[in-house]
């Protein structure tokens, strides 16, 4: 008989699925007898960050792991949309401001995109018309990155699903881990439902990533920050860019059937002002149309937050956390998939400096967050 492994993924949102997909596709046919688990408290997997996120994928970050997991996302994406109807498609992002400093960023952000290898054009001033059929105000500095894609959360993440238990995948849903126990080389694992014996156990559980890693002693710097997507009453040009204005943090995206979807982390000082409200004050200055529409959902969700905005991937003993993805866990997850399977499969070679996605690293770059 051939030898056999367990692997339990704590968390069922895109983190998850993606690495377990990911996981299974690369043991099958290994002569190892690898039994994949995803574990989700939820009844239904996806249901937590993933549910909410507006699935932009784009390639515009500062760090050089940030832009290798951007373009990991891009291929995977990519490729997963010629067999499954996931809404993929290469809108671009464009990037807005009217302040002088940003306008600079905006260029040298540029110049790190094409020594990148990804295409990226500046305007100076920009008339977003030439990039949409939406009336969107003329800004001082626009940069345009054309493959720089949007998706459809409910679609993608059904194909995954499908993927991962077409691929032997067992998704365990209603199920909660409450305790492990690192023994070296191997884990104990108990759920709401059982007790059972893990070779690796990798903690894909998002913003609950540091109360997992305290179950067995460790602590993550990951912090939950709330976040919102609103969906309005109207129907957008599909083939428009994720469009951001970085001065105002408001953005805006051809979502689910072209409905319009916009968002952004707003301030007042006004308790009483409704997330509506303040969408519409500050996202009229970029899409006057705003103004007339009504908002038919406010989605609230979290972003697992890293204080350099990169995400955590390291092993410790028996468990591989991976989490802290800040607010771009749907782009970057093949890319992390892939590196835990670097980590963990036996043959495999390591790409990334470990060092620089572990907890404790010392960075000196924070990515930028818009
Ligand atoms: C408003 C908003 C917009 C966003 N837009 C984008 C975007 O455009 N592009 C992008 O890339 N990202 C975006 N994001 C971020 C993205 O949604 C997240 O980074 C991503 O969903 C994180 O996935 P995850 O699997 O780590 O977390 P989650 O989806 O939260 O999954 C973690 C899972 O772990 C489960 N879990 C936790 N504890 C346990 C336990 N003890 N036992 C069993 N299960 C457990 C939870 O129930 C949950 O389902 C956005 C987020 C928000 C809030």
């Amino acid at each position: 008989m051939g030898m056999s492994r367990k692997v339990s993924i704590i968390g069922g949102g895109v983190i998850g699925l993606v690495t377990g997909l990911s996981l299974a596709r690369s043991t099958a046919g290994s002569g190892t007898d690898y039994q994949i688990d995803i574990i989700e408290k939820g009844e239904s997997v996806g249901s937590q960050s993933t549910a909410v996120a507006g699935y932009g994928i784009r390639t515009v970050y500062r760090h050089p792991i940030n832009l290798y997991l951007a373009h990991k996302g891009l291929q995977f994406w990519s490729t997963l949309s010629e067999t499954s109807a996931t809404g993929f498609r290469r809108n671009g992002y464009l990037f807005l401001t009217n302040d002088d400093e940003t306008s600079s960023t905006l260029q040298r952000e540029r110049y790190r995109q094409i020594s990148n290898g990804f295409p990226a054009e500046i305007r100076q001033p920009v008339d977003p018309g030439e990039f949409t059929t939406e009336e969107i105000d003329s800004y001082q500095t626009g940069l345009f990155s054309p493959i720089s894609a949007v998706s459809n959360s409910t679609r993608t993440v059904d194909s995954i699903r499908h993927l991962c238990e077409r691929n032997t995948v067992r998704i365990r849903t209603g199920e909660e881990v409450t305790a492990i126990e690192d023994e070296g080389t191997r884990c104990r694992v108990e759920t709401t439902d059982s007790t059972e014996y893990s070779d690796t156990v990798i903690n894909a559980s998002g913003i609950w990533a540091n109360e997992i890693a305290q179950l067995t002693g460790e602590t993550l710097p990951v912090e939950s920050s709330t976040r919102k997507l609103a969906v309005l009453d109207r129907t957008v040009d599909p083939e428009m860019p994720l469009v951001v204005d970085i001065d105002t943090g408001f953005y805006m995206l051809p979502g689910h059937n072209n409905t319009l979807y916009a968002g952004g982390h707003f301030h007042s000082k006004r308790a009483d002002d409704s997330y509506g409200h303040l969408l519409k004050k500050y996202g009229s200055e970029t899409y006057n149309r705003i103004s007339d529409a009504s908002v038919d959902e406010v989605r609230t969700g979290h972003y697992a937050m890293t204080p350099s905005r990169i995400p955590i991937i390291e092993q410790t003993g028996s468990i591989v956390h991976v989490c802290g993805f800040s607010g771009h866990g749907f782009m970057q997850a093949p890319g992390a998939a892939s590196v835990v399977k670097r980590m963990i499969l036996p043959g495999e070679t390591n790409i990334i400096n470990k060092e620089l996605l572990s907890s404790d690293r010392t960075l000196s770059v924070t990515d930028i967050q818009f």
